[in-house]
């Protein structure tokens, strides 16, 4: 058997980025006013380049963009460079164990090796990872606002062309929570799809109570995202099994670890997969082949993030039968577009670029832009 050469990493580097939203976006957890992130850049020793992106989402996975950069520049990037692509399972494993947590530093950099490791195969990312379908349709978050704006917003969602709405409920008292559901309901009319998220808003009572509510008005929700907090399992489950409404786990599951323990104890009907909760792509298949086995169907979201970290999740999402739910709008929030190539917007549905791994060819940061 003929020895193919190495092809290995030549430097990992980092740079930040700054975009303002088009509006504050507020969930039960946090406000967002500017989408912050730290962009990584693989480049191997022929001068190819993959791209990463690892937003500090503090109150979710405990990360900022000091200790982004510190996981990057301290500890991964040192150990990984000279480490050759075409052994990808022992980069990815490195990856995994050379520190504990910071999913979102792990995954931007497992994101532009997997950007590098398709280039050397000459395939788009999504169709090295298993291609199951070039085409995607997002929901649009609909921001929290008072019911008559949020009503408002939802028409004009639906008339630019999104057939799935997502509301952020959680933070508020419930009844205006109610209030702004059916204002949706009523603007956007019966044919749009809804789900809710209420980001660990309520406890496992008030849930059942809400969610009844919605059921007995017809509301009809498509699902309610965790409702609990992300320790409440049983919780999670008392709320699943009370209820007609499809329940989803996302704040509850980052590692295929906790994906089993919601599986096993059938806590949720749905898990939501982030690659910034997972760690990148490698565990976000996990988690997905864990859910098909179990015959629960998965979502692929995502936190505020440019067109960098969705391109990478959309090729994720694009790769498997079992994920039937997207949830991609955030680079639709931004006031502008740093990123050149990568997964394209018309209206709802995201279409992925032929050009082999992410597909993206630059990105302006801070210090300027890179290639
Ligand atoms: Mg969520």
């Amino acid at each position: 058997m003929g020895k193919e050469a190495a092809m290995k990493i030549a430097e990992i580097t980092t740079n930040r980025i700054a975009v303002p939203l088009k509006k504050p976006f507020k969930t039960a957890l946090r406000t967002v006013r500017t989408a912050e992130a730290v962009i990584v850049k693989v480049t191997a020793e022929n001068g190819m380049t993959g791209w990463g992106e690892a937003p500090p989402t503090a109150v979710i996975t405990g990360e900022t963009l000091d200790s982004i950069e510190g996981a990057v520049n301290t500890i991964l990037a040192p150990a990984l460079t000279g480490c050759n692509l075409r052994m990808a399972e022992a980069i990815f494993h490195d990856i995994d164990k050379l520190i504990v947590g910071n999913t979102s530093a792990k995954a931007a950099v497992e994101t532009a090796v997997y950007d590098c490791l398709a280039q050397l195969c000459g395939l788009p990312l999504y169709q090295l990872l298993g291609g199951y379908r070039r085409e995607i349709e997002t929901d649009f978050t609909v921001s929290v606002n008072d019911p008559e704006e949020m009503g408002k917003d939802a028409a004009r969602y639906v008339k630019d062309g999104f057939r799935t709405l997502k509301i952020k409920v959680g933070k508020n008292d419930m009844a205006t929570d109610l209030e702004r559901i059916r204002e949706i309901r009523k603007q956007a009319g019966g044919a749009v799809r809804i789900r809710v998220d209420a980001n660990q808003g309520w406890t496992a009572k008030q849930a059942v109570k809400a969610i009844r509510k919605m059921e007995d008005e017809g509301l009809s929700i498509e699902l309610v995202e965790q409702p609990v907090h992300r320790c409440d399992l049983e919780g999670l489950k008392q709320v699943t099994d009370a209820v007609d409404t499809p329940i989803m786990a996302d704040e509850s599951v980052f590692t295929p670890r906790d994906a089993f323990h919601v599986l096993k104890t059938r806590s949720a009907d749905l898990i939501n997969i982030k690659l910034m909760k997972a760690g990148g792509i490698r565990q976000a298949l996990k988690i997905n082949a864990m859910a098909e086995a179990c015959g629960v169907e998965c979502m692929a979201g995502s936190m505020i993030e440019t067109r960098v970290g969705i391109t990478a999740a959309v090729h994720f999402a694009a790769s498997q039968k079992n994920v039937t739910k997207f949830d991609f709008d955030a680079p639709l929030m931004l006031k502008k577009d740093i990123v050149e190539g990568g997964i394209r917007y018309h209206g709802g549905t995201i279409t992925i670029p032929d050009a082999p791994g992410l597909g993206i060819t630059k990105v302006c940061h801070e210090g300027g832009e890179d290639k």
